[in-house]
């Protein structure tokens, strides 16, 4: 399908702008001009009431359909897969974007904070403090390519919580019991101190609300990666407006709301669960069941802002993100093989001399 390419051209020169991390502006690479993102402020129709929703979830399903545009920057057609927004032109690195097709329009940005520069110096600090990594990572964070600036869709959840709990409360107490034991090849009594639990059968309730209860909507990136970049700072979210995309590569949800929302549900029961043996104190305890209501459930699918690297260390491919508000950094660590072999050497002939140092001079 072909689709018209937005571009923001410089009203001083023309060339295509792009958005400026930690700004509220559009920035002229070339003639250095700024031209203001006004967006009206976010309100809180963003966040949609979930029931409604889940019951035509099948009406919300991603729509995977691929487009082409004409980028204006070079007059390449430039090929988009399904579910992309915006990305640099691969000819001329013009930001191209693109009307979102899915049938929920991402509800808000989370604006980009950490420039490239920035990111490069959390990445490069990142591979510094891997003692074992290899040489060859540390002299890739310098080239320009190494950090993708990516806007990734979340859902988060909202809910009102209530839950009625029963089981029993468990407080420990210890008792003296005489024991037989054997010492020295003779049976003799002891006293001995015993944990014993007294149990009480407890009920109660408690309650949560969740706020932004952020799970990713896309799988770009293994979610394993995307959970460890939380949390976000999503009072900091504006209104959606493909200016703040200009420049990086940005993408629709590919993950159905009701597989997200099932991911939510089970995050948040477990931070019931600990509530309910929080609540009900003790020393141990035993839960047979809890009862909860959910309450105002809502939901969005704002775009958060990620610097992402993929490497090939020894066969294998490797990504780190790094969370472009909060600048924290996540991902595997691939370790140099030959760094870790001359360690344990080091360390077998300090033992080894020690030991020689022992024999000739220690034992007399
Ligand atoms: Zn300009
Ligand atoms: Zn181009």
């Amino acid at each position: 399908m072909h689709v018209k390419a937005e571009v923001f051209p410089c009203p001083g020169c023309g060339s295509a702008m792009r958005y400026a991390p930690g700004t509220e502006n559009l920035h002229c690479d070339y003639c250095g001009s700024d031209q203001p993102i006004d967006v009206p402020p976010l309100t809180p129709e963003v966040k949609r009431e979930l029931a409604s929703c889940l019951v035509q979830a099948q009406s919300c399903h991603p729509r995977e359909i691929g487009k082409v545009l004409d980028c204006p920057g070079c007059g390449a057609d430039v090929s988009f897969e399904p579910l992309t927004i915006g990305e640099p032109c691969p000819y001329c690195r013009t930001p191209l974007l693109s009307e979102p097709g899915n049938p929920l329009p991402p509800s808000a940005v989370l604006p980009f904070v950490i420039d490239h520069k920035a990111a490069q110096k959390i990445f490069r600090k990142w591979i510094g403090n891997l003692w074992f990594a290899p040489g060859a990572l540390s002299r890739l964070v310098d080239t320009e390519k190494a950090l993708e600036g990516l806007y990734l869709p979340f859902w988060i959840f909202d809910a009102e919580t209530r839950s009625y709990y029963e089981g029993e409360r468990g407080d420990a107490y210890y008792v003296t019991v005489e024991r037989i034991r054997t010492i020295n090849g003779r049976e003799v009594p002891v006293q001995e101190q015993e944990r014993r639990i007294r149990w009480t059968p407890v009920s109660g309730a408690t309650s949560r609300s969740f706020r932004d209860l952020p799970i990713a909507a896309t799988d770009a990136l293994p979610s394993g990666l995307l959970s460890g970049l939380q949390p976000w700072a999503s009072g900091r979210m504006r209104s959606f407006d493909l200016r703040w995309l200009s420049g990086f590569g940005s993408y629709e949800y590919s993950r159905p709301l009701e597989v997200g929302y099932q991911e939510a549900r089970s995050i948040m029961e477990s931070v019931i669960d600990n509530d309910v043996l929080r609540s009900i104190g003790g020393d141990e305890q035993r839960v047979y069941g809890i009862d909860t209501r959910y309450d105002e459930e809502r939901f969005a699918v704002p775009l958060f802002p990620i610097w992402r690297s993929t490497f090939r260390y020894g066969g294998r491919e490797y990504t780190i993100a790094i969370n472009a508000v909060s600048g924290q950094i996540t991902g595997e660590r691939p370790y140099s093989y030959w760094k870790i072999f001359f360690l344990i050497v080091t360390i077998l002939m300090i033992l080894g001399t020690a030991a020689w140092l022992y024999q000739h001079y220690g034992g007399y």
